[in-house]
């Protein structure tokens, strides 16, 4: 700008929202705010609300832009007299902190956390509200107070997470590793999943048959206050019942929280955007994601090149997230959760309106999945049909390998592995064992997975053994099944429905593979939550097998079967399951790097991208990276999405960016 002649410094109000605006992520207390907090002779002793300009909620309590005060939950609470001086002092620490406040001006709790860590260490569940919704804590020692929370909350063994005060907490709970630390004291503060010690003081309850703990440090000043009350670890899970989203609404919560909870910890500041924990795992010295969310939405995402015109991508359906772009920036939402859960559903419309308001983006593109069923996919249509919009349906593995290409600034073309439990492919038949050479604007399907019988369809992905049933069939040992496996259920029944097809959709499935081998050497014939049988058999792998069966590459297929047969084999031989879990982890990545190779000498491509919920599997993911590098390929994983569903929606609106620059829809 040309000088204007002005003398001094000021901030103006905010004349309204421009283009340029962003709205940050909740950041966790800072370490100044934190000394406060400690500190008996400062105003903020205590006090579970404090922030400044470098921490506290933000994108939780934005209810519209600009992001000021009046636009904030905050909205309500006048500030005093000194909070406005601090906030009005350019030297201050608080200068321009829009949710400013003291214990004379701020939000209140409705108890004491003395009385609420009393209860907590006599073994009561507790309702806390939060940053971004409810929690329901319960001390992580007590197995009776753990076995009680899962009875109420019906959750049979999905894991729960624990929060520990510091680092030297958690390090007498977990193995840490430099990177983990990093993680866990990282600005979003998310959940790491760790190593368990065997000596830890957790309740088996807490993450049955895993030997891994998910684990976070407190960031808010509420949790601090608390857990330096209650002195150990806490269970700190969603609030609420099974696999609904988790509460945020005071009313709501009372509701659906009161049945669960011993008693409640609430405050009068609203939660306008429920928002989740975060979750990474640490791989190879970094972290990972497995749940974008708290603390990381919706700060944006780069594309490799800016998109003509502003999107809208509305993700797969399981683990939903919407994402809208603009130019070079897509603003992926934070975790929604299942949309056949109504209030899910509910708030995945909530968030493409509000989401689309904070950043001034009205799509004129709408990129969805192809699956006819996915409500996301109606929602899409809908929503075009009304505001007579252009639409671009995006293959599901197809999304998978472009937000991984978008997650490492790269457009392609690459060869991308899509491992995952089902997408909807462009044959109208289950994929999920996916290789493609796939750029940003489109694929050919050059490999998969060979495709078997999933008897009962959707049923085979709670009940693991039909896909066993389906797989020893392929390799004509259905009648020598083990007894532990054919016992209580309706075995010859689902052999023939496998075999006549009936009821049993082709699938090409990875996911299901996991299955039919976890379910084979006994480790799980029926999964109360999604992935548990791969996520158990992942545990049992031993670290010092090298060994691997072999796989057939065939063409374009590759044999699962084969995996599936050195299993069996080696079940007979009463092989432990912890090197028969090896093998069949080694096995399916020299598969997929033979693949690879196979695919490298036709196309000349040498680097691949990994992806799909499958490659939540560090184990499968470390070993197909090793092989591959070995080989000379470049690898690219994840570093900002999730490999899982919740990367969809930035994997649609790059193909959608794309495809619209090259005015191909
Ligand atoms: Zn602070
Ligand atoms: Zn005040």
């Amino acid at each position: 700008m040309a000088p204007v002649g002005d003398d001094a410094f000021q901030i103006r109000a905010s004349i309204g929202g421009s283009a340029a605006t962003l709205v940050s992520p909740d950041v966790a207390t800072c370490d100044d705010c934190l000394s406060e907090l400690r500190d008996p002779t400062d105003r903020r002793f205590g006090f579970a609300f404090t922030n400044c300009t470098n921490c506290g909620p933000r994108y939780t309590i934005v209810t519209t832009i600009p992001y000021d005060r009046p636009n904030t939950t905050m909205a309500s609470f006048e500030m005093c007299a000194a909070c406005t001086a601090e906030y009005e002092d350019p030297t201050d620490r608080r200068f321009h902190a829009q949710p400013v406040c003291c214990p004379a001006c701020g939000p209140r709790l409705d108890g004491t956390i003395e009385s609420i860590a009393t209860a907590l260490l006599a073994g009561e569940i507790v309702a806390v509200k939060g940053l971004g919704g409810y929690h329901l804590a319960v001390l992580a020692s007590s197995e009776p107070a753990v076995a009680r929370l899962r009875a109420r909350k019906h959750r049979e063994d999905k894991p729960f997470a624990v929060m520990a005060a510091d680092i030297g907490s958690v390090d007498r709970l977990c193995v840490l590793e430099p990177a983990a630390t990093r993680a866990l004291t990282s600005h979003p503060r998310p959940i790491v999943l760790l190593p368990l010690r065997s000596e830890a003081a957790v309740a088996t309850s807490v993450a049955p048959h895993l030997g891994r703990l998910g684990v976070m440090l407190p960031y808010t000043p509420l949790h601090h206050t608390l857990l330096a009350a209650v002195g150990e670890p806490i269970v700190l899970t969603s609030g609420n019942v099974s696999d609904e989203p988790i509460a945020y609404r005071d009313d709501d919560a009372r509701h659906r929280l009161g049945p669960l909870a011993d008693r409640t910890l609430s405050h009068d500041r609203p939660i306008h955007i429920r928002v989740d924990d975060s979750v990474v795992q640490v791989v190879d010295g970094a972290a990972y994601p497995m749940r974008r969310s708290r603390g990381y939405a919706p700060a944006p995402i780069n594309l490799p090149s800016p998109s003509r015109v502003p999107l809208l991508a509305c993700g797969a359906e399981l683990k939903s997230t919407i994402a809208l772009a603009r130019g070079r920036r897509v603003f992926v939402s934070h975790h929604l959760g299942d949309l056949k859960n109504w209030e899910a559903y509910a708030a995945f419309c909530e968030a493409v309106e509000h989401v689309g308001r904070l950043f001034e983006i009205e799509p004129e593109v709408v990129a969805h999945d192809l699956h006819p069923d996915y409500l996301s996919t109606s929602f899409a249509l809908e929503l075009a049909e009304r505001r007579g919009l252009a639409t671009v349906g995006v293959q599901h593995h197809h999304a998978h390998v472009a937000s991984c290409l978008v997650d490492n600034g790269v457009e392609g073309p690459v060869i991308g592995v899509a491992f995952d439990g089902t997408g909807y492919g462009t044959d109208g038949t289950s994929w999920g064992g996916e290789v493609l050479v796939a750029d940003l604007l489109g694929f050919e399907r050059v490999g998969w997975l060979a495709p078997v019988a999933q008897p009962g369809g959707d049923a085979a992905a709670d009940q693991p053994w039909r896909m066993a049933a389906a797989y020893l069939d392929v390799l004509g040992e259905a009648d020598a099944a083990p007894a532990a496996l054919r016992g209580g259920v309706r075995w010859d029944e689902v052999v023939a429905m496998a075999r006549s097809g009936v009821g049993s959709p082709l699938t090409s499935s990875a996911g299901r593979l996991f299955d039919a081998v976890a379910a084979i050497v006994g480790v799980r014939s029926v999964v109360n939550y999604e992935g548990q049988a791969a996520i158990e058999l992942e545990a049992l792998v031993d670290p010092a097998e090298c060994g691997a069966y072999p796989m057939a590459v065939d063409g374009p297929l590759l044999r699962g079967a084969d995996l599936v047969a050195g299993a069996m084999a080696d079940h007979r031989a009463e092989v432990p399951v912890g090197t028969i879990a090896a093998r069949f982890h080694h096995g399916l990545a020299a598969g997929t790097a033979a693949m690879c190779r196979r695919i490298r000498s036709s196309s000349g491509l040498a680097t691949v991208a990994l992806s799909g919920g499958v490659f939540a599997n560090v184990v499968l993911l470390r070993a197909v990276t090793a092989l591959l590098e070995v080989d000379g390929f470049t690898v690219l994983r994840h570093h900002q999405v999730p490999c899982n569903d919740g990367g969809i929606s930035l994997g649609q609106a790059a193909i959608a960016a794309a495809r619209t620059r090259a005015s191909r829809i």
